[in-house]
């Protein structure tokens, strides 16, 4: 794969992870006037010494570095920024919306606890809810340290030789990096060649659930309408000719609805009963991730009109709307 251009080069830190994600990929970019890196990895020694190799074996130096653009606030695309200010200062990107996230804002986790608190008591999840919440409770002050130091400025429309596409879903401060000229994108982790990527609830800055699972299949239509023949995603390998891999994960949205509606069907009526119905044991043991993929696909059935949802007893009942 031929990736050095007249303007700019992208040069690849793959690190293989002991999870599926398989592997953290993230990358230099390298123009005649700076050197940024897109993502950050996650912060522990195997990223840090892929991205200190990867430099030197390039001819370059952690104070090369001019800028970081950030794909989304997720820890394992945010992990060396501390690391790498403290080396020396330079300027960090991502969208506004991951301000709050990657300052980890007292005021805003704090309602972003209250949120799930009240979202999964309305989906009927109760203890699992509850313990929870509990973590994420504890995750505020555990995880102070983990705030993003640098002031971070919202990027633009462009950026580079790029331009910078709103791709929410997967995270609602998600931004990919798309060059038209050669059609190529940096994507964060929009689209994966070996998983489906979770759309995961979260409130807006307002405290409003956002309807995370439509906006990430309206990110994955927006991109496949883009002229783009390859994705360098956060995770796994590199995606050529991406239109198929999304028109893969759109059906399986379809799919997944489906099945949903079929319990439904069944009279299995809330969220957490439908979370414990589809996925088992997956439930206690991911059960934010199992939630936030049954809630979507609900907003996404609702959306279309399928079904309908009605409240009793402060949780949300759905059932098929026969209309
Ligand atoms: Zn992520």
């Amino acid at each position: 794969m031929e990736l050095r251009k007249q303007n700019y080069e992208i040069i690849p830190i793959i690190v293989d992870v002991p999870s599926n994600l398989r592997t953290i990929n993230f990358f230099l970019v390298k123009a005649k006037e700076s050197l940024a890196l897109i993502d950050a990895g996650l912060d522990h020694e195997a990223c840090w010494n892929a991205l200190l190799e990867t430099l030197q074996k390039n001819g370059l130096a952690l104070h090369d570095l001019t800028e970081i653009i950030l794909t989304h606030n997720h820890i394992d695309h945010v992990g060396l920024v501390n690391r790498i200010i403290a080396d020396h200062p330079i300027q960090v990107y991502a969208h506004k919306n991951a301000i709050p996230r990657l300052k980890r804002d007292r005021q805003f986790l704090e309602m972003r606890v209250e949120f799930f608190s009240k979202l999964y008591e309305e989906m009927g999840c109760h203890e699992a809810g509850r313990k929870q919440v509990d973590y994420l409770k504890e995750s505020i002050v555990k995880n102070r340290k983990l705030a993003i130091q640098a002031e971070i400025i919202p990027v633009e429309s462009s950026h580079l030789d790029f331009q910078i596409v709103e791709v929410p879903g997967h995270a609602p401060d998600q931004i990919a990096l798309y060059d038209p000229k050669h059609r190529w994108m940096i994507s964060g982790d929009l689209l994966i060649q070996h998983i489906s990527s979770n759309a995961l609830v979260e409130p807006d800055s307002f405290g409003r659930r956002m309807p995370t699972l439509l906006q990430h299949k309206h990110s994955l239509e927006k991109v496949s309408d883009l002229p783009l023949d390859l994705v360098f995603p956060g995770h796994g390998v590199f995606i050529q000719d991406p239109k198929d891999l999304i028109n893969k994960r759109l059906k399986g949205i379809e799919k997944k609805a489906e099945k949903i509606m079929n319990l439904i069907l069944n009279g299995v009526t809330t969220a957490s009963g439908l979370a414990q119905a589809y996925y088992g044991n997956k439930y206690s043991e991911q059960f934010s991730l199992v939630m936030s993929e049954i809630i979507g696909h609900l907003d996404y059935l609702e959306f279309n009109g399928k079904i309908r949802k009605e409240m009793e007893k402060g949780v949300w009942h759905y059932s098929i709307n026969k209309e």
